[in-house]
C-alpha cells in the first residue's frame, strides 16, 4: 500500500503550478534593498560623493576596500569636500556584501546595486576600480560586458541606506536625510513603519509582497 501512497504524491504534485524557474534565462525580482555589485554615487552636479576618508575600508570585514585619498585641485575639484578618492578599489573574491561599508560612508558615496550575476576568469579582474563602480552620466550603474544586468537591477541602489536612515526609528518616519543624487535628485524618504505597504515613490515593496514571490506558499509545502 505503501508503494501506491508514493504515487499519490507524485501524482499530486504534477498538477500544481510549477514553483521553479529557469535560471538564469528567467530571474525572479529582487528585494528592493538588495545587495549585489557596489557603486560610487554622484551629486546632481555630477560631483563624486566619495571624500576618500577610507571609513569604509577601516569598517570592512573582509579588508576588500582599499582607498587613497587626495587634496582636490583648487581649479577643479572631483568633490565637494577638501579631498576627493582617487584610488578605490573593491575585490570581489572578498566581499561578503554585508553593507557594513555603505553603513559607515558619512556621504553616501557606496551603495549597492541589486545585480549579483557577475564572475572572473583571473583574480585581476575581481577587483573593481574607481573607473568600473563610478556611476555614469545618469546616474546608473555602468554595465560591464561580463555582467549580467536586468531591468530593476540598476535601479535605486541607495533603497536601503534610506530606509534604515530616516525610518529605523518612528520619530523620525517620512523626514528626507538622503542627499540628491545624479539621475534621481532628492528622493522622499520610506513611508516608514506604520506607511502604506505598497509606496511608489520610494520603491518600497512590503516584505509579504516580495516573500511572496520567493517563497513556497503553506498549501505548496504539504
Ligand atoms: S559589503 Fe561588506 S565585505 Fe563587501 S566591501 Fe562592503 S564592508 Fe566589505
Ligand atoms: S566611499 Fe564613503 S566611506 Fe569610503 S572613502 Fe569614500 S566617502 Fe569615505
Amino acid at each position: 500500500m505503501g508503494f501506491f501512497d508514493g504515487f499519490r504524491v507524485t501524482a499530486r504534485q504534477m498538477v500544481k503550478p510549477r514553483v521553479t524557474r529557469s535560471y538564469p534565462d528567467e530571474k525572479r525580482p529582487k528585494p528592493p534593498r538588495y545587495h549585489g555589485r557596489h557603486v560610487l554615487n554622484r551629486y546632481e552636479d555630477g560631483m563624486e560623493k566619495c571624500i576618500g576618508c577610507e571609513l569604509c575600508a577601516g569598517v570592512c570585514p573582509a579588508g576588500c576596500i582599499y582607498v587613497r585619498g587626495a587634496d582636490n585641485p583648487p581649479d577643479a575639484p572631483v568633490s565637494p569636500g577638501e579631498r576627493w578618492g582617487f584610488v578605490y578599489e573593491i575585490n570581489y573574491l572578498r566581499c561578503i556584501h554585508c553593507d557594513l561599508c555603505v553603513e559607515a560612508c558619512p556621504t553616501e558615496a557606496i551603495t549597492e546595486s541589486k545585480m549579483f550575476e557577475f564572475s572572473f576568469t583571473n583574480r585581476a579582474d575581481a577587483i573593481y576600480t574607481r573607473a568600473e563602480l563610478l556611476v555614469g552620466d545618469d546616474g546608473r550603474p555602468q554595465h560591464l560586458p561580463w555582467e549580467d544586468w536586468r531591468p530593476g537591477d540598476d535601479l535605486r541602489t541607495s533603497a536601503w541606506m534610506r530606509a534604515t536612515s530616516p525610518s529605523g526609528s518612528a520619530a523620525y518616519e517620512g523626514q528626507q536625510e538622503w542627499s540628491g543624487e545624479l539621475g534621481y535628485g532628492e528622493r522622499p524618504a520610506e513611508s516608514g513603519q506604520s506607511g502604506p505597504d505598497n509606496d511608489e515613490a520610494t520603491g518600497n515593496v512590503s516584505v509579504r509582497k516580495v516573500m511572496a514571490s520567493h517563497l513556497l506558499t503553506r498549501k505548496d509545502r504539504r
